[in-house]
């Protein structure tokens, strides 16, 4: 077998039966939309996650989108984002007439940059996205109390961190479930990902909970009552069959892409040329992706190295907000404008083997 970055087939192998079983039921049934699995599915990722209301939607993007116009900010509101992200945390705001005001992260975590975020802060200031990048969460204790003393919403972009567990004070909390909202992806490649597209909103607030269902469906409770301006966003029965089996593995898989960083780190700690994933010690990871930071090397050489020898590895993200076309700002952002010259994800896979990672290990040294 070939070295993946991901390996959806080996992990669908392993569990071929109760997929194929789940999504035969749903084609029986032919409730391919809003079928009984969707539920069933949203309420066991409401006690996966520990959190009152998950709303499934179609994707992560539409997710973020939900959760702000369920938010009621009006033209012109600021909301801060980090630049060292994905692309969908910034698009949604800018496509509702809310402007992104993008921020640095911080050199170590890769995450957003509190001081930064306090900085940026506006009388027009309404909302922060904290981006729990590659599977550990931001600096929630921060953000939260600097975001209670303005007054402006949290919502959490968790799509790549669902699993995580943040200790915020004396509790454990699951990543996405501290904001005001929580935002999800279950592109195949997450850590729990579909077959197709999908995606989920959580909160513990009653009335956004409601708002955000009722946007989801065409801004209507009753049908054909449409009393806010909706949208169509909703999860497959296929997809929630899918996930719903695959909900009873993520701790599993989780575990594996935990074993898999720690063979990683040991392998490259104390390399002067590797700086292996920041743990910080509030935040349990899930390592959506192992990112090293190269120092002092050619970063492109080695991935090209590593790809002539068979073994892929992905630069996320190799063009930072700020440099976008579509959200360039004026401005300084020199920790992200370093990283994305140096950053590299390995190989993190849950079917990864010790045999495997032994030879991508062995070829990155060859290099560095
Ligand atoms: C994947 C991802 C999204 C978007 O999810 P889709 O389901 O592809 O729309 C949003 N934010 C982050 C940080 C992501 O990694």
């Amino acid at each position: 077998m070939s070295i993946q970055m991901v390996d959806l087939k080996g992990q669908y192998l392993k569990i071929s039966n109760e997929i194929n079983d789940s999504i035969q039921e749903v084609i029986d049934s032919t409730a391919f939309i809003n079928g009984p699995k969707v539920k069933e599915f949203a309420q066991n990722l409401e006690a996966y996650v520990g959190v009152k209301h998950v709303i499934p939607c179609a994707n992560g993007t539409d997710a973020l989108q939900v959760a702000f116009m369920a938010l009621d900010l009006n033209p012109g509101d600021e909301v801060i984002v980090p630049c060292f992200t994905y692309v969908a945390t910034a698009e949604v705001i800018a496509l509702l007439g809310l402007v992104p005001i993008l921020v640095d992260v911080d050199p170590k975590t890769f995450q957003i940059d509190t001081r930064a975020f306090e900085s940026a802060i506006t009388d027009k200031t309404k909302a922060v996205v904290p981006v729990h990048l590659f599977g550990q969460c931001a600096d929630m204790e921060t953000i939260l109390s600097i975001s209670n003393q303005h007054n402006i919403y949290v919502v959490e972009d968790t799509a790549q961190a669902i699993g995580a567990h943040y200790t915020l004070g004396s509790e454990t909390r699951g990543a996405g479930t501290m904001g005001h909202f929580g935002t999800t992806s279950f592109f195949p490649s997450k850590n729990l990902g579909c077959y197709g597209d999908g995606g989920a909103i959580f909160t513990n607030d009653d009335a956004l909970a409601e708002k955000a269902r009722m946007i989801c469906n065409h801004g209507q409770k009753k049908k054909y009552h449409h009393s806010v301006v909706g949208v169509n966003s909703r999860l497959d029965t296929i997809q929630a069959a899918v996930l719903d089996v695959k909900l009873k593995y993520l701790d599993e898989y989780n575990a594996a892409r935990q074993k898999v960083a720690e063979v990683y780190d040991a392998a490259f700690a104390n390399h002067p040329a590797l700086e292996i994933p920041f743990r910080d010690i509030k935040s349990t990871h899930v390592f959506h992706q192992y990112t090293l930071k190269i120092n002092g090397l050619d970063r492109d050489h080695l991935k090209q190295h590593l790809a002539d020898n068979g073994i892929p590895s992905m630069v996320y993200y190799p063009v930072p907000l700020n440099r976008q076309e579509a959200y360039k700002r004026v401005g300084n952002f020199p920790i992200t404008d370093d990283l994305c010259t140096r950053v590299l994800s390995l190989p993190m896979s849950t079917e990864l083997t010790i045999n495997q990672q032994q030879k991508v290990i062995e070829t990155l040294l060859n290099f560095a």
